[in-house]
């Protein structure tokens, strides 16, 4: 048996004509496995749809009741048949839920990685390595110019700025499912006990993550405090609301924004960001490659972002690699466009 006969590229994304399913599909199908709840890889309107626990409620919160047909939740490790192959989720460190998709057939294992980190983040579990035959990676991240460092640094970096600038409101742009949580879990862990305060569009998944266990300390609601009140705090919004005539409730607002493309210094100008913080929910380019290489896997796909770099450095040393150039996925920081009522679902 060849990894093609246990999956293959379709319209709809990858998938397993054996188990009957696909992974994270951009079109509605009559079985999906979900790796984590990220527009671009969780849409509504599937038949059947599996996943964590966590990544089904978090579907329920952006996309009400019926987002499904029917719903199954599975733990990391438990084995699901599903036609004929096996199927187990395996922790991603992406998001809260989040799950790599381990395939098994015939004695061969594909792993398809969702989006993946492997540093830690006290919001979710962290990264599981599992071995493989065949690694489909995500390369949003996939050039050797992108290396995230280390997130506490750009954490103390944000609160040298607040003591800094006790009469500016810091407004950090962080995408509401995930990263605002991190960031603050972040700012928590160096024991900061202000408020901090948060925009409506993020709050009933900031909650969610509070009823996993993840304590995320005094949050406060911005549009329940005045202005004054707000000088010298920190507030988390979604990236779009920080450019937007929303800041004038601020005083003197002093704008961030927490995401790997903040390494690119020509993207926070553009954006008009005072303060950018490389915080990334992605693995960066040496994650990628020492990930690809842990796996053991003689084959790599790789999807998601940037294809080819990635791609040359695998056949570079000496593993089988192609780009899958899959449509319909995209880069959750990168989705600016979005009102930011909408960021958050109906
Ligand atoms: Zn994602
Ligand atoms: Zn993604």
């Amino acid at each position: 048996m060849r990894p093609e006969d246990i999956l293959l590229r379709t319209p709809a994304g990858i998938c397993c004509r054996i188990g009957g399913f696909h992974i994270d599909p951009t079109r509605a199908v009559e079985k999906a496995v979900i790796t984590h709840a990220h527009g671009d890889h969780a849409r509504a309107g599937h038949g059947a749809v599996l996943a964590t626990q966590e990544t089904l409620d978090l579907m329920r919160l952006r996309y009400g009741e019926s987002f499904a047909g029917s719903t199954q939740a599975i733990r990391y490790g438990e084995a699901v048949g599903l036609g004929d192959a096996r199927v187990t989720l395996h922790p991603a460190g992406h998001v809260l839920g989040s799950a790599q998709v381990a395939i098994e057939a015939n004695g061969l294992r594909i792993v398809a990685s969702g989006d993946y980190k492997t540093v830690v983040d006290p919001t979710c579990v962290a990264f599981e390595l599992v071995a493989c035959n065949v690694f489909i990676t995500e390369a949003t991240f996939g050039l050797p110019v992108f290396r995230h460092g280390n997130a506490d640094a750009e954490i103390a970096k944000l609160l040298r700025s607040v003591a800094l600038f006790p009469d500016r409101a810091h407004l950090v742009g962080a995408y509401s499912l995930g990263k605002a949580q991190r960031v603050m879990a972040l700012i928590r862990k160096t024991g900061y006990d202000q408020p901090i305060y948060l925009h409506g569009a993020m709050e009933k998944i900031t909650r969610y993550y509070e009823s996993r266990g993840i304590a995320l300390g005094d949050l406060r609601l911005v549009k329940d405090a005045r202005k004054a009140e707000l000088a010298g705090t920190i507030t988390l919004a979604p990236p779009s609301a920080t450019a937007d005539l929303w800041t004038r409730r601020f005083p003197d607002p002093l704008t961030a924004f927490a995401s790997g493309w903040m390494r690119v210094r020509a993207r926070a100008r553009q954006r008009g960001i005072e303060l950018p913080l490389v915080i990334s929910d992605h693995a960066d380019w040496d994650g990628l490659c020492a990930t690809i290489a842990a796996t053991g896997a003689g084959e790599i796909w790789v999807t998601h972002g940037q294809e080819d770099a990635l791609v040359h450095w695998c056949r570079s040393k000496g593993l089988t690699a192609r780009p899958l150039a899959l449509v319909g996925y995209g880069d959750e920081d990168e989705e600016t466009a979005l009102p930011a009522a909408q960021e958050a679902g109906p």
